[in-house]
């Protein structure tokens, strides 16, 4: 069993040494529940308690804490996916709710798995989700300085179970900012993608993650036969030629757990039961 979790991007010149304590904390916190929690559930289980945790904490980019856009209104995306099913489902620009990241999971069971803006919000009512404002303090205050220092955010994990099954999930609040309709990369397969080799969840600019096709490509070389190290080498590669800023957590079937970054730093995770590593 492996899990590997993201909070995002760390910003030295913007984010002091104390917040990157409290993010080393939490990760190390969160990553240790959520192996407990994979040891009695499925690998799609776990992805979901692991991402809801990280949308719960204010300190990450997505679910309470999220940054707001240009209007002042925050909205919410998020996806999952499993190499059981082969199934993505995911919500793009959802408003009022906690956690995201469970709408997507009530979305595998429809016929239609991908819902954005004023569909996604009427679904989560009809669903019972409470209204719940995802704002902070601290984000309404970067809101107002127009977000200049607080850097990018985002969650994800991916998981490998007991069966070796391979789940992903990706949440996120968004760049901050940004136009209203804009479309995260991570409710689409270029954040957040995963097949039977490999599983593969992304943080960075939205727009250079869909132009690099970051997950679906990673995903796509392992199964040609890249060594998970080389799918992403590469992958990262092209993305230079777009001077692309993103990173990328992923496991492979044979539980090799790897983290890479454009720029410095991905604020990552991972734990195999024995080695706990933490960015530093
Ligand atoms: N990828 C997210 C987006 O562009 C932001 C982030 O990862 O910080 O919406």
């Amino acid at each position: 069993m492996k899990i590997i979790i993201h909070g995002g991007f760390f910003s030295e010149s913007s984010q002091s040494d104390e917040v990157k304590k409290q993010k080393q904390d939490s990760l190390k916190n969160i990553i240790k529940k959520s192996y407990e929690f994979l040891m009695s559930h499925d690998s799609m289980e776990t992805v979901i308690y692991a991402v809801k945790l990280l949308e719960d904490d204010p300190l990450f980019n997505a679910g309470i804490g999220s940054q707001i856009q240009r209007d002042g209104k925050i909205r919410l995306s998020a996806s999952l996916m499993d190499s059981e099913k082969n199934k993505f489902s995911g919500v793009i620009n959802v408003e009022d709710i906690k956690n995201p990241i469970l709408l997507a999971q009530y979305l595998r069971d429809e016929e239609d798995n991908v819902l954005s803006g004023e569909g996604a919000i009427s679904y989560a009512k009809n669903k019972g989700f409470d209204y719940y404002s995802s704002e902070t303090e601290e984000r309404r205050n970067d809101y107002i300085n127009n977000l200049k220092s607080s850097g990018v955010g985002t969650v994800g994990c991916v998981a490998l179970d007991k069966n070796g099954n391979l789940a992903v999930a990706t949440s996120t609040g968004g760049k901050g900012f940004e136009l209203p309709g804009r479309v995260s990369d991570s409710a689409t397969i270029a954040g957040n993608y995963v097949n039977k080799n490999c599983g593969v969840s992304c943080t960075g600019v939205g727009e250079d993650i869909v132009s690099g096709a970051v997950a679906a490509k990673i995903v796509t070389r392992v199964t040609d036969g890249f060594s998970i190290k080389d799918a992403f080498s590469k992958t990262f590669d092209e993305l230079k030629e777009i001077d692309g800023f993103a990173g990328a957590i992923g496991i492979d079937r044979l539980g090799q757990m790897y983290c890479q970054e454009s720029h410095p730093k991905v604020v990552y995770a991972s734990f195999d039961g024995e080695e706990l590593i933490v960015f530093e």
